[in-house]
Order: C-alpha cells, then structure tokens, then sequence
C-alpha cells in the first residue's frame, strides 16, 4: 500500500500544488463515478458483519403495525437516538423504518470523533449529553458497552488567533464542568512525543473527549429503545407520505407509505440522512441539504501511537483520529465533491477515494506527525454525507406540514451531536417545542424562499464546508448566497458605502465606510472547482480586517455612527424586519393569547411585547400597532372589520416568528389570517436629539409630545407619499420608524437625508444598533434573550400582562416561576479595562463560576465594555436582586479575569429620558 508521502508525490505530477487555504481544485462541480463496490471499512465489527447478507430481500424485519404515534425514517445515528429519546419520555408506539438495517447509510463508516468543546454554549450542552448516553446511560440500561473510548482530544494552535479562539473555548467550558488545559509546545510534546510541535503556539487539550463507535452505538441505542416498547424494522423503504387537510384547512401528517404496507401516524421524524430530501419530498416539505464525499485514510500501524488524543489541526484543516495502533487522517477541503445522484441503491457503500481532492491533507498530516511521512495507507474511507448551508443541522417541524419533523443535515457531526439532538427532537415532539434553544438548528432559522433555492443552498454549503475549520471569529459573514432578499434602498446605500451584512437571506446595513462602494459579488467558490477567485475585492477584504478578537480597524468608523446618533441623529435602514398583520373575526382573541403584554389598546397605539411558549420562554420580542378597522385595503394595511394589529418582528427571525404564530393560530383554531408584507413594506427610522427637527421638515405631522407621545403610531404624509410612522426607539433615544410602501421608500430616505444634512444626519447600520442597544440595555432575540429565557428572567415583566385577568400563552409557566423565585437572573456588567468582549465569556462572583456573557458589545457614550448574560446560585437556590448586588464580580476572557461591576438597570441613561425626548 502507498504511503502518505508516496500519495502526495504522486499528484505533484499530475496536478498544481495547492496551498491548504487556497486549494484550486481541477474537478468540475458534478460529482465524477458512482459509488464503487462496497469496501471494508476498518472497524471492530458492523452491523452489516452481524447480519445476514441477504436479509435486504426477505421483506421487513417485523411486521409493521397499523398505526404508530411517531415514524422515524432512517436507522442512522439521528433515527436511533430520536427513537431512544421517544422511548425515554414514554412515548409508546413509536416505531422506526430502516431501508436496509441499522447505520447502512453514513453512520456505519464514521470516525465518530466527540469532541465537547464548541463556540456555542448550546452545543457544548447537546454534547455533553451525547457524550453521557454513550459513556454511561446505555451500558447501564443495556449492559452493552456501546464502543466509547476515552482518549482525550487534542486542538492544535498554529497562530496566535487560534490560541486565543481555544483559550476562548477553555473559558466556556468552565461554565459547564469540562476539563481543558492549554498546553505550551513542551507540554504538547511531552502528551504526544510523535508530534512535531516546531510550528505550534499551543494546543488545547481536553482529556475527556473521545471515539464513538457506530454499531456499538446504535446496536445498544435499539436495543434500549426495544425494552422500552418502540420498534425498530429493518428492511422496509418508505416510498411516500400520506397528508390529509383538516377542517381548518390545515395540512397534516396522516400515514406512512412502504411496499409493505402502510402505517397510521400523525408524526413523522424525517432522519434519513442524505435521502432526507428525497423524503420530504414525498411530503411536499423542503430539506436545503446537499451530498458531498466527505473521506478520510487508514494508516498501517504505528510503534508508539497507541492511547495518544485524538487531534484537530484546524489550521491545516485535519483532523487525526487514534485507531488502535493506527491513525484516521481526515479533513475538509476547499473542493469537496458533490454527490449529485443520492442513489437509493447506496447500503454500507462507499465511493473510491478521490486523491487529487484528498491529497491537501497530506502535507498537513506529514508536518503533524512527522512518521506519518514513511506510515502505509490501509484503506480509504469516503462516504457520503450531508451539508447545509450553515453548517448546522436541520431540525423541527416543517413550516410546510404539521407533523412533519426534521432530523437531518448533520454536517459531519452526526455522531457527536447524535445524543442531544435526538434527546432535543423527542422533547420537541411531545411538547411542540425543544426543552433547550434550538433556533441555531430549527428549520426555521432560513427564509421560506430560500430552503429550495438550488444556487443558494448549494454555494452556502460550500463555504460552510470550506470554513468548518476556520476561526470562528465574531463579526463574520458569508461570501456565498449573497444579495438574495435586498431592500428598496440597497442600491442606494451600497453608493454612500453601506458594507452589507447577511441575514435570513436579506441584504441589510452592517456598517458605513468612507472608502466608497464595497458591493458584495457573486460567489468565486474561493477559487475551487478552476474557478477565478476574486482580486481586489473590496468587500472581502474589509471582512478579513473583522478576522480579530480585538477592537476590528473600523471600530472608531462605528464609534463616530454611535456617538452621531446619541449627539445629533442618525439613520437606519431596518427594511429587512418582519411586517405582518393579524386580522380577522379572532384577532383580538388571538392576540390576547399569543402576546404576553396587553395589545388591545386603542388603535394608534403600539406596544413592546413577548411572545411565549407553554414553559414560559422567549419565542420572540416584537411591536405591535393596533389599527383602526377600515373597508379599504393599501400596502399599509388591509381592509378589515374588527380588530387589528400590525406586527414588526427582528428581520432574522421573521420565518420564527410567522410559524409560530400560524401554528398557535391552528392550534387554537382561531378563525384569523396573518399576512406576510414584509417584502412589499420598507422600515426607515431616524433616530437620536435632532431626529424631531429632522423629520418634523418630511412629515406633514405634528410632532410635538403631545400630538405624537412615545409608543404610538399615525399614517401621515412623507415627501408625499403615505407611510405609517411609528414613535419608538431600538437605540434608546427620540425617534419615529417610517413604514413605508416599498417604492416610497427611496424618496423618503432622500427627502430626509437633505432635511437631516444641517442637523449632523448620518448613517448607521446595525452595528451601531448592536453597540447603542447593548449601551440602554435593550435585549436581542437569541442573544440575551432566547427561547429558553423567561421574560422575567431576562428583567421583561413589564412586557407580562400578570396584573390582568387574561389569559395568555405562557402565564401559568411564568406565574409558577414567580412564585417559586427565579433561578437565574440576566445581569449586565461593565468593565473598566476597555477590553473587547463578544459573548461566552466566563462570569465568576465570588470565585464561583455564575454564568456566562450572552451578548456583549462596546458602548461608545460610557466609554466601556458592556455584557450580559444570566447568573445563576451555585447553591441552586433562587436569584435574590440581594444575591446579584451583593457579589464580586469579575468575567474570564480567553483565560483571563477582569474586575466587572454588575447592573440592574442599564447604566446608560437608566430612567429613560431620552426616549421621551427629555434631553
Ligand atoms: C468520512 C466521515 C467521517 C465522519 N466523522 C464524524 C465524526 O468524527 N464525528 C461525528 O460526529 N460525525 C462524523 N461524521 C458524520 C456522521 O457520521 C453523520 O453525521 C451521521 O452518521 C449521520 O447520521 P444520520 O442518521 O443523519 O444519517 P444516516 O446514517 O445516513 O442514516 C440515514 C438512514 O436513513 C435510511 N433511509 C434513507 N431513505 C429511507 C427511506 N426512504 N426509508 C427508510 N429508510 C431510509 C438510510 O438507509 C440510512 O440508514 C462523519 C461522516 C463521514 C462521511
């Protein structure tokens, strides 16, 4: 068998040298040959080995019942745990169909590498409970030891960037009990004496990381499921999906179709890997996934590797996994192959190894571990697997059908995040939503125009695929799929320097420069495939200048946004928020029970409320405006009787906020309709001392405190077209939103930019909203304030309607928090280091970890890092307002501690003066 080396040697010759980062790939985008004849994957034992060849022609394993309470398709990592999970919460008659036998599609031929430490506190916790079920739960249930082994994981630092992005993780992982250490070269040497460690900062090693192993896993993963009631049938393809309409014209989940048969279900979990599209299609339901090649090799023995850490070079985009005596050597390349056909004939297949793909690898490999250079390659292993256009799975219920839930898109990481996934998608099934905050991986974090838009699922999953290794660093954005959605003033804005910044598909302001145009250009795939990356690239060039965790060089460029806003005014264009409204004969009902304050105020009244799920928890935080009913419909409302409300919601949360409405409208049967004016409405607001003077020379209005008070709205004329402007701030000063038809919108702007040029108008982007929200103490929906937040948690029981008699979604969950007390509180801090936060930093109160920062930003008006995150007793005891004032603070960043001073209220003009103008 060749040797890496030999590997690499031979395609010198045959192609251009590549440099990992800038790798220039001669594949076409189509995928080449087919799969190959199936291989021998290098693993103790599979399931395949365990059964009967044959078996795959004898029919089901079981007979299948005639009605089941939950389907899961797919007997991979995701269906087995699901079904697990099912059967743990109770759920009886769940039953789960495998087309051929248990992990024949991707999970058979995983490295099953767990790794616990990631940049996101949420799936630092979904690991932890995969590491759990494997390590513990299922020896204990089944007797059976599911393959875990233990050896610990090792990151390797090759900048000074990459250290601190681990010194980050180490800090986090103290919030939740995971042992890392930072390791000199030395020390790196001295655990691993087979690497080279000439070209390391350091490493970070997490002794309690590990190896799954895939048929021990799903074997014992069966096995308790079994004994708990649920079935597992092999052999059994699902060929379609029966949907029935309700008498609410609601399109539902009603069967399961197979050659054999079909079963009765109202709930279907979609786990079917790189066939999960194929498989909502049988349902009429989206799954933006693509197949890729994903591999890695084998290597013939080494002398002296034997109990040595797993490894993830990330600079070298590698990763080297300890089997037995020997290693795995995988990574993610700049070119990866797309698997274009997603046969259904594809069981425990593998495709042959690409070299002229897999040989960037090598080189890194080589310098790691140097005997690498003279070892012998096994075997290949290249499989496929699924990618999303963010890199993160697809979970949930399909906006599309109810019933219809997601478990796909794993990204490689299937294994790992296999536990908590499939613990958070039965909870979510038997509760209609996740116990944690699932919105990173909820089908509905995406636009509903772009989950089967070809180009754009297919460019994102590539530079997610590229970018899985790369500094998560906090201020970045995608390069691909970009200029899908764009506003009415997006051409504008681009001319007066608008440096764009991507969310939920839309084109909205990040930030102004002085440097002219920086347009964002179609996706260069980074020069992969033979394309031509770009050169001269204004806006990839100002992006790599965010790659930092400290103050970015146009930092002070936000600054002068900031303070224009708070000393004089400033402009922001927030075309991209939701704008529906809520009508019909239960709008008023409806809006009582979906929106935790009191709405059903007068028209021309606006208020700032929460919506709720049945535990209590954040689904979102939005506006909504009342309106006076009227027979005839424009682009600013619809013609209706009864009650009204306008709803602005967060733009990156608009499909969040639109299905959970619609689904608690079903739920609740209430006869209303919601519409979707989001793209035909643009949002304008002006905002900051001179923002009255400014608008008072656009607006045929009076806009004096009294005529026009703080929270409430009016159409009126602007330049001459008609818009409803709305007296509210995100920024914490004096300001009116504009929400304007989509044409409007550029004249108005235009109108108020010559108006606002004697007052010091200038414009912002939502970097500066960040800076000045975070500086008043205003939350941001999935940052400080989450699903798996109460609002009196997060310091909203203003927005809680408690005092009333009106029921609402939410309350009883809320008053029993109440009268329990809170066991945690969110608390902001500042610090008087200016020293650059950005979340996930550590928070200690008398030398006892707290907490961690949620959400922090510079606030440019105090002069200081402001941060917030949730604090809770170590002693497990509720948050007292005593226990928060009364502790010694300081917050860990990157493993070092700063002196913090802990805030109820915010310390930037705490009794809100300037919203009501009161300068
Ligand atoms: C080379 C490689 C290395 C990897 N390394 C790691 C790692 O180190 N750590 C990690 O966590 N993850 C890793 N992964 C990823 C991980 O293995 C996958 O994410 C995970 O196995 C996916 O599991 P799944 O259940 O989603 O899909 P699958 O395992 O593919 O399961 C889907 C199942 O659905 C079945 N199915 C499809 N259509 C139908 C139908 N119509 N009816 C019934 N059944 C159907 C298929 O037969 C298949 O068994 C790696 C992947 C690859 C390719």
């Amino acid at each position: 068998m060749a040797s890496l080396s030999r590997a690499l040697r031979g395609m010198a010759a045959i192609c251009p040298r590549r440099s990992p980062a800038l790798g220039r790939g001669l594949r076409p985008l189509v995928s080449g040959a087919g799969p190959t004849s199936e291989k021998s994957v290098p693993y103790q034992r599979t399931l395949k080995e365990a059964q009967d060849a044959s078996a795959a022609a004898r029919g089901p394993s079981q007979p299948l019942p005639g009605t089941a309470s939950v389907v899961v398709i797919g007997g991979g990592s995701l269906g087995c745990q699901t079904l697990y999970h099912l059967a743990k919460l109770g759920v009886s008659g769940a039953v789960l169909l495998e087309r051929e036998r248990l992990t024949s599609g991707t999970t058979w031929h995983t490295a099953g590498l767990l790794w616990q430490l990631r940049p996101s506190d949420v799936e630092v916790e979904l690991l932890a409970h995969t590491r759990q079920v494997v390590s513990r739960d299922l020896e204990e249930e089944t007797g059976l030891h599911t393959g875990w082994i233990q050896n610990g994981g090792l990151f390797i630092a090759s900048s000074r960037q990459r250290l601190d992005e681990y010194k980050r993780l180490m800090s986090l992982g103290k919030v939740y009990g995971i042992e890392s250490h930072v390791l000199s070269p030395a020390e790196t040497k001295a655990l691993y004496p087979l690497m080279n460690v000439e070209d390391l900062y350091g490493t970070l090693y997490v002794p309690h990381d590990g190896t799954m192993d895939p048929a021990g896993t799903c074997t014992s993963l069966a096995r308790a499921a079994t004994a708990r009631g649920a079935q597992v049938i092999e052999n059994c393809p699902v060929t379609g999906i029966r949907v029935r309409t309700d008498d609410f014209g609601v399109r539902r989940v009603a069967a399961v179709e197979t050659e054999h048969g079909s079963i009765q279900t109202p709930c279907v979990v979609n786990c079917a890997g790189v066939w999960a599209r194929a498989v909502g299609r049988m349902a009429g339901v989206k799954v933006p996934l693509v197949a890729m090649r994903h591999a890695y090799v084998v290597t013939e023995r080494i002398e002296g590797i034997q109990n040595m850490p797993n490894i993830r070079d990330h600079d070298a985009s590698i990763y080297l996994r300890l089997q037995g005596d020997a290693l795995s050597v995988g990574g993610y390349e700049t070119n990866p192959i797309f698997w274009e056909e997603v046969s259904d004939d594809f069981a425990f297949g593998l495709f042959d190894l690409d070299w002229d793909v897999f040989t960037q690898h090598i080189e890194g490999a080589i310098n790691r571990v140097p005997v690498l250079e003279k070892t012998g390659i096994k075997s290949t292993v290249c499989g496929p697997e699924s990618f999303t256009p963010d890199h993160k799975p697809l979970m949930g219920e399909a906006p599309e059908l109810r019933g219809f839930f997601l478990g796909c898109g794993f990204n490689s990481a299937g294994m790992m995040l296999g536990g908590g996934c499939g613990q958070q998608l039965a909870y979510w099934i038997v509760h209609g939503r996740p116990e944690k905050d699932m919105h990173g991986y909820d089908i509905r974090r995406f636009h509903r125009s772009l989950t089967d838009h070809g180009r754009w699922i297919r460019e994102r999953s590539h530079e997610a695929y590229a970018k899985n290794y790369s500094v998560v660093f906090p201020h970045d954005e995608p390069l691909a799929g970009r200029n899908m959605r764009t506003g009415p003033l997006h051409e504008e804005l681009l001319a007066r320097g608008c440096v764009f910044q991507e969310r939920h598909g839309w084109e909205r302001p990040g930030w102004f420069s002085a440097q002219g145009p920086a347009p964002v250009l179609p996706y260069d795939y980074c020069g992969a495939y033979g394309r031509r990356a770009h050169e001269d690239y204004a806006y990839g060039w100002l992006l790599g200048q965010e790659y930092t965790f400290s103050f970015p060089p146009h930092h002070d460029v936000i600054k002068k946004e900031c303070l224009a806003c708070r000393g004089a005014a400033a402009v922001f264009d927030m075309s991209y928020f939701g704008k529906f409204f809520l009508v019909g004969p239960d709008a008023r009902k409806a809006a009582d029970w979906l929106f935790s304050a009191d709405v059903s105020r007068p028209p021309g009244s606006t208020v700032y409320t929460c919506m709720l799920n049945h535990r209590g928890g954040t689904e979102s935080d939005l506006t909504v405006s009342r309106l006076a009913p009227g027979p005839k419909a424009s682009p600013l409302a619809p013609a209706f009787e009864g009650d009204g409300y306008y709803l602005a919601v967060g733009g990156a949360a608009a499909q969040h906020n639109w299905s959970h409405i619609r689904t608690v409208l079903q739920d609740r049967k209430f006869q209303c309709q919601l519409i979707d004016s989001s793209e035909d409405l643009g949002l304008v607001s002006v905002q900051g001392p001179a923002s009255r003077a400014i608008l008072q020379e656009v607006l045929e209005a009076d806009l004096s405190d009294d005529a026009f008070p703080f929270s409430t709205h009016k159409l009126v004329r602007a330049a001459g077209h008609l818009v409803r402007a709305v007296r509210l701030s995100f920024v914490g000063e004096l300001g009116w939103e504009l929400h304007a038809p989509r044409p409007s919108c550029l004249p108005v702007y235009q109108a108020l930019m010559t108006a606002g040029a004697k007052h010091g108008l200038v414009n912002a982007g939502y970097r500066a909203i960040d800076s000045l929200s975070i500086e008043k103490g205003y939350r941001h929906w999935h940052a400080d304030l989450r699903a798996d937040d109460s609002p009196l948690e997060a310091g909203l029981a203003f927005t809680c309607k408690l005092k009333s008699s009106i029921p609402f979604l939410g309350r009883e969950a809320l008053e029993k928090q109440r009268a329990e007390g809170l066991r945690r509180r969110l608390v902001g801090f500042t610090m008087d280091e200016k020293v650059p936060m950005f979340g996930l930093e550590t928070i200690w109160r008398n030398g006892q970890v707290v907490g961690h920062v949620r959400r922090a930003d510079f606030g440019f008006t105090i002069n200081k890092t402001l941060a917030y995150g949730y604090i809770r007793d170590p002693s497990g005891g509720p948050v007292s307002l005593d226990f928060v004032k009364s502790g010694d603070y300081t917050l860990e960043r990157m493993g070092v501690t700063y002196a913090a001073h802990a805030h109820l209220k915010s310390p930037f003009d705490p009794d809100n003066k300037r919203v009501k103008g009161l300068y």
